[in-house]
């Protein structure tokens, strides 16, 4: 299919650099077209109409006219620009991690509605929430499910038996969860209480409303975080996020 000449999009700013004298280089989650790079010509200029749509964590709609080699910004328009996250250093932490596990896990090949949405709907909740830890969590969760390495909760990863309501592990490397015995002959693997284990089952088959209607609890909070970003950390240096890997996966011949 040809690249068209210009294109409308909705997009997440995700990140910005400075480029040229008054230029600014800027990674795009976009809607219609998944990640893609753009430059906004002038923006670093005081009189730019364009600049206070462009700043990373707003939600935008773009007209974009195609370049040499990428694509040019020629109309921006705020749709959000969830000040909410600007008010709170803490909101405002858990947004640059939403973008920024984004950002590390896909790479500019196309349309994926599904993360797209994920992404508007995690930073509004990320916003409003009162607990802005709980939308947080509920996206790891989900992100792992749209990239398809749903950890395994139900069963031991390594013999198969269904976990029982007692302590176990859990491992990276297998990607799901061990039972004692298993757990503890496996190195790298954590431990995690039956109370994480409910609340990590809960929100990989809930929705978000049901995920959030339970408050967590602080030793909860500590476990959930340890295993879904050691999880997630484990993958991005496995590089398993290789756009030959996601290809392979989805049944297509890496390059
Ligand atoms: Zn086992």
């Amino acid at each position: 299919m040809p690249i068209p000449r210009s294109l409308r999009v909705e997009a997440v700013v995700i990140r910005h650099s400075d480029w040229g004298e008054a230029d600014r280089l800027l990674t795009l989650y976009t809607r219609e077209a998944g990640k893609i790079r753009a430059v906004a010509k002038g923006v670093r200029r005081l009189r730019s109409r364009k600049a206070g749509h462009l700043e990373p964590f707003t939600r935008v709609a773009l007209m974009l006219a195609r370049g040499r080699d990428l694509w040019i910004v020629t109309q921006a328009e705020t749709v959000d620009s969830y000040p909410e996250l600007g008010l709170d250093l803490q909101r405002t932490g858990y947004a640059a991690y939403v973008l920024e596990l984004l950002d590390r896990f896909t790479y500019e090949e196309g349309q994926n509605r599904v993360l797209y949405q994920l992404l508007v709907d995690t930073l509004h909740h990320t916003a409003t929430a009162e607990d802005p830890f709980i939308p947080v969590r509920y996206y790891d969760m989900r992100m792992l499910d749209v990239l398809g390495f749903r950890p395994q909760l139900f069963t031991c990863v390594a013999c198969g038996e269904e976990i029982q309501p007692q302590d176990q592990y859990f491992s990276a490397a297998q990607g799901g969860v061990l039972c004692p015995r298993c757990g503890s002959l496996e190195m790298g693997a954590v431990k995690v209480s039956t109370n994480t284990l409910r609340y990590l089952r809960h929100y990989q088959r809930s929705s978000y409303a049901e995920a959030a209607r339970a408050g967590v609890p602080v030793g909860v909070r500590t476990e959930m975080e340890t295993i879904l970003q050691g999880y997630m950390t484990y993958l991005l240096e496995r590089g398993l996020n290789t756009p030959g890997f996601l290809r392979e996966m989805r049944g297509e011949y890496p390059d």
